[in-house]
């Protein structure tokens, strides 16, 4: 069976989901091959190998943490010409899309950004992608090179499989561009011991039927209950009631967990774009004529301030 590259997300070792997502895809297409690297690369070996990797290549130096992602690409580029594979897989995170693009770029193969969903097919894999708003669900393949996909966070629920998982040392000579752009500092964001929005499994959002940054506190408590991530509308973020960073949508980001909760939120077409591939949609809102109802799995019509915080109590009590 061919083989394929997959890129690990980790952090000093700890495999990051989207990984293990990846993993997941890869086995439908062919034979896992881990790319683990910088600090604790050698580390992620015991993790993937429970998710079908059948090898982890490796390499660490000190250029992964002081420069940018092209040393990141030089060690990819490494691994594609020694392995030779069906396809690379990167998770769809941004600095995911920046090496992906780069790696394509250097193989001289095409790119599939962001797809939602991946099969094997006579010509190559086949990836979904949700395009236009979410308003067209595509199918394509890369017909030159080596296909390069990144694949959103939550779009496959992960599978475990046996993998040997042999750690091999990768050789990596860096390019000249490698050290082209130095990290200067790095300060980590003030964490509120919730998930991140992109890799969260339950997402809780609010819009701006929540009327103030305050009242976010009832969101907030929803959320805490459900071990999920909060998002925002992009009216309730413009309004300064909740972070940029946590914004869903079209200008903001692209959520595709197994639970979205949309409360106060109207359903406009770039607040759906970014989380219209969630695999169950719950919307409180109050009228019930609101555009979310449209694309709901379940919904409430009621006011957000009686609803929410019953939800939340039912949710502890069990
Ligand atoms: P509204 O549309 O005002 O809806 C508020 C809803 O709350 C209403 O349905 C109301 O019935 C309900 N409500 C009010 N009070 C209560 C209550 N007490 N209980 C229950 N329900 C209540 N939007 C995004 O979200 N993300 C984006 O990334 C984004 N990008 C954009 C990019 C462009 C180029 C443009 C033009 C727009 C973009 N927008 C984006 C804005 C988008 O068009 C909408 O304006 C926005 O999504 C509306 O946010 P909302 O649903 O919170 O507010």
């Amino acid at each position: 069976m061919a083989e394929v590259l997959v890129y690990v997300d980790h952090v000093d070792g700890a495999v990051r989901k989207p990984t293990l997502e990846l993993l997941t895809l890869a086995r439908r297409i062919g034979d896992p091959v881990a790319v683990a690297l910088g600090s604790g690369a050698a580390d992620t070996a015991a993790a993937l190998a429970g998710h079908g990797a059948v090898k982890v290549l490796t390499h660490d130096a000190p250029e992964y943490a002081d420069y940018l992602v092209v040393p990141k690409v030089d060690a990819l580029q490494a691994a594609h010409a020694r392995v030779s594979p069906a396809a690379v897989l990167v998770p769809s995170s941004a600095e995911g899309k920046e090496i992906a693009a780069r790696l394509a770029l250097r193989i001289g193969s095409g790119i599939i950004t962001d797809a939602i969903d991946l099969e094997a097919g006579e010509e190559g894999p086949v990836a979904t992608q949700s395009v236009f708003a979410a308003a067209f669900t595509t199918k394509s393949r890369v017909s030159r090179g080596t296909p390069v996909i990144t694949v959103k966070p939550n779009s496959v629920a992960v599978e475990q499989a046996e993998g040997a998982g042999a750690v091999e040392a990768l050789e990596v000579s860096f390019s000249a561009q490698a050290t082209g752009t130095k990290v200067t500092s790095r300060t980590p964001r003030e964490s509120t011991g919730r998930p991140e929005l992109t890799e969260a499994a339950i997402v809780v959002s609010g819009g701006r039927g929540v009327n103030g940054a305050e009242n976010f506190a009832v969101i907030e408590a929803l959320a805490d209950s459900l071990g999920a991530a909060v998002g925002a509308s992009r009216a309730a973020v413009d309004a300064g009631w909740y972070p940029h960073t946590q914004q869903v949508g079209q200008t903001g980001k692209s959520v595709s967990p197994q639970l979205y909760i949309a409360a106060g939120i109207s359903g406009a077409i770039q607040h759906r774009a970014g989380m219209q591939t969630s695999k169950t949609i719950v919307a409180v809102n109050k009228d019930a004529e609101a555009p979310i109802f449209e694309l709901v799995d379940y919904g409430v019509v009621g006011d957000l301030f009686d609803v929410v915080p019953q939800l939340t109590e039912e949710i502890r009590t069990r």
